[in-house]
C-alpha cells in the first residue's frame, strides 16, 4: 500500500506565439484542461507502477474537481478521503510560448487546506507514505507523525520544515537543485552553496537522513544510504517533455519500495518508468498504462 498525502490541481495550459509583457495582451492559439499537482500526479504514477495507492488531499465544489481526480479515479486510486471544501481546487495557470518558454501562476485553493488538522481528521496513514511541498508544512508534518512505515519525501517545491520532519524522510527524494535548498536548511545557511550532487547528498546523510535519491534528468539520479553514494544512469530516450518526470519517478519508486525492492532497486525501476513519461506530452498523460515490459 501506498499513501500520498498532497496536492491535485487542474492545469490550465494556454499555447501562444510569444508570452505577454506586463499589462499586454495576447492571442493564444488554445489550451487545454488537464490534471495535476504534484500529489496527485505522485499517487497515479504509484497506481500505474503496480501498487495499492490512496491518495489524501482536497479539492473544491468547482467543475475542476472532477478533472483533477479524474485520471485518479480510472486508475482505481482510492480517494474516498480526498475532502470537498468551500475553497475552489487549486490550479496552475500555465502560458507556454513556441519555444517551450514557460510562465506559470499557480493558486492553492483547496491544496492550502490540507493542514495538521484536516491530516489528523482523515485518520491512520497506512502503508509507505509520499510527501511533497505543495500543502501547508502543518500538514506535512502531522501526515509524518501519522506514518506507518517508511516516508517518502519529496519536499518540492521546498518549503520550511522543522527538521525532525527533514529528517524522517527515507528517502527524501530531490532534484539538484531542491537538495542544495534542503542542505542549506539543515545547515540553517541562507543560500545554498554549490556543490558537487555527490557531495550534497553525503552532507544529506551525514544530517541524520536515512537515505537520500537525487534525481539528475537525463544523466539519471543517484542514491546514498548507509555511508556510500551510487549513481545509477538514466535510460537514454529521445525527450520530448519533461513535465512531471521527478514525480512519475517518486510514485514508481515508493510503489517499488512498497513491493519490497531494495531503495536502489526501485529507483532502477522509477528510472525507467520516468524515461517513460519524458517520451510523451503533458504529465499524467503521458504516464504509462502499462509497466509489463519494464
Ligand atoms: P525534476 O523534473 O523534478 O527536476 P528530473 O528532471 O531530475 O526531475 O527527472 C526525474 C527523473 O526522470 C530522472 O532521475 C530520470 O530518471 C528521468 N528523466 C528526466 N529527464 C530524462 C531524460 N531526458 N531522459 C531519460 N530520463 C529522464
Amino acid at each position: 500500500q501506498v499513501t500520498v498525502v498532497g496536492s491535485s490541481n487542474v492545469d490550465i495550459t494556454a499555447l501562444m506565439d510569444r508570452l505577454p509583457a506586463p499589462g499586454e495582451t495576447v492571442l493564444a492559439d488554445s489550451y487545454q484542461l488537464t490534471p495535476g499537482g504534484k500529489g496527485a500526479n505522485q499517487a497515479l504514477a504509484a497506481a500505474l507502477a503496480g501498487a495499492r495507492t490512496e491518495f489524501i488531499g482536497a479539492v473544491g465544489q468547482d467543475p475542476n474537481a472532477q478533472i483533477a481526480l479524474e485520471q485518479l479515479d480510472a486508475a482505481g486510486v482510492q480517494l474516498g478521503r480526498v475532502a470537498r471544501v468551500p475553497e475552489n481546487t487549486g490550479v496552475a495557470i500555465i502560458q507556454v510560448d513556441a519555444g517551450a518558454e514557460n510562465c506559470i501562476a499557480v493558486v492553492p485553493g483547496a491544496n492550502a487546506s490540507v493542514d495538521a488538522a484536516a491530516v489528523k481528521a482523515a485518520g491512520e496513514l497506512h502503508g509507505i507514505l509520499v510527501l511533497q511541498g505543495e500543502i501547508p508544512a502543518s500538514g506535512i508534518g502531522a501526515a509524518i507523525d501519522a506514518a506507518a512505515e517508511r516516508v517518502v519525501l519529496n519536499l518540492a517545491p521546498v518549503i520550511e520544515l522543522e527538521r525532525r520532519y527533514l529528517l524522517a524522510a527515507n528517502p527524501l527524494v530531490a532534484n539538484e537543485h531542491e537538495a542544495a535548498l534542503i542542505l542549506a536548511q539543515l545547515d540553517g545557511a541562507d543560500q545554498p552553496v554549490d556543490e558537487p550532487e555527490e557531495a550534497i547528498a553525503a552532507k544529506l546523510l551525514a544530517h541524520g537522513i536515512a537515505s537520500v535519491v537525487i534525481t539528475l534528468g537525463a544523466n539519471g539520479c543517484l542514491v546514498a544510504e548507509g555511508g556510500t553514494v551510487q549513481q545509477l544512469p538514466a535510460v537514454k530516450v529521445k525527450a520530448v517533455d519533461t513535465t512531471g518526470a521527478g514525480d512519475a519517478f517518486t510514485g514508481a519508486l515508493a510503489a517499488r519500495l512498497a513491493a519490497g525492492d531494495t531503495l536502489v532497486q526501485a529507483a532502477g525501476f522509477a528510472g525507467k518508468f520516468a524515461a517513460l513519461t519524458v517520451q510523451g506530452h503533458g504529465a499524467q498523460a503521458s504516464y504509462p498504462r502499462s509497466v509489463d515490459n519494464l
